[in-house]
């Protein structure tokens, strides 16, 4: 047992259809959808790592502008791949899901406390988010893998860097969302 968790990465209406709109976000929805589905079936737990700025924040002062501000639509999750309440929400206030947030004490406290070994990114973007969840889960001791049709980024060159960078520098195994699957019945 590798003890997986899935961390979906900003999949929100404003990061997919709103004001940091990404169409090539679109292809990855049923990805996504298969993803979790598998995952709940197999008692993977599912972790949502959702942009929730104050108007407050560097991001939106200083570099990307207004976007999914705690509390409005644009912070939530897209309708296609929405929470149950199995699922957990950890908010975030910059890239890393895990950079002042309670994501690691959440990883660490499933499986019966033994904790999550493995964390299976997804979501946005590519170059951005992910990496950098990547990097403080690296930094933590877990390993990682990528869904390759799992995530997505605003260039296929961005999203290309992207994957390069987190196989030579995070030890990321780059897989597919249907082997992923498939790792399930395995585990
Ligand atoms: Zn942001």
């Amino acid at each position: 047992m590798d003890n997986k968790a899935i961390i979906i990465l900003d999949m929100l209406n404003d990061f997919v259809t709103g004001d940091l709109k990404c169409d090539r976000a679109l292809h990855i929805i049923p990805n996504l959808k298969r993803l979790l589905t598998a995952a709940r079936k197999h008692n993977v737990p599912i972790i949502y790592s959702n942009d929730a700025h104050l108007l407050v924040d560097e991001e939106v002062v200083e570099r990307w502008g207004k976007h999914a501000i705690k509390g409005t639509k644009g912070a939530e999750v897209i309708p296609e791949l929405g929470p149950t309440a199995k699922d957990y929400v950890v908010e975030k206030r910059t890239y890393s899901g895990f950079h002042e947030t309670g994501l690691d004490m959440l990883l660490r406290s499933l499986y019966h406390s033994e904790g999550v070994k493995t964390v299976v990114l997804t979501g946005l973007h590519t170059n951005i988010c992910v990496r950098h969840t990547a990097a403080d889960a690296f930094f933590r001791g877990y390993k990682i893998i990528v869904a390759e049709d799992g995530v997505e980024a605003f260039t296929q060159e961005d999203h290309e860097q992207g994957l390069k960078y987190l196989k030579n520098i995070y030890n990321a195994k780059i897989m597919a969302v249907d082997e992923i699957i498939r790792g399930f019945s395995r585990d």
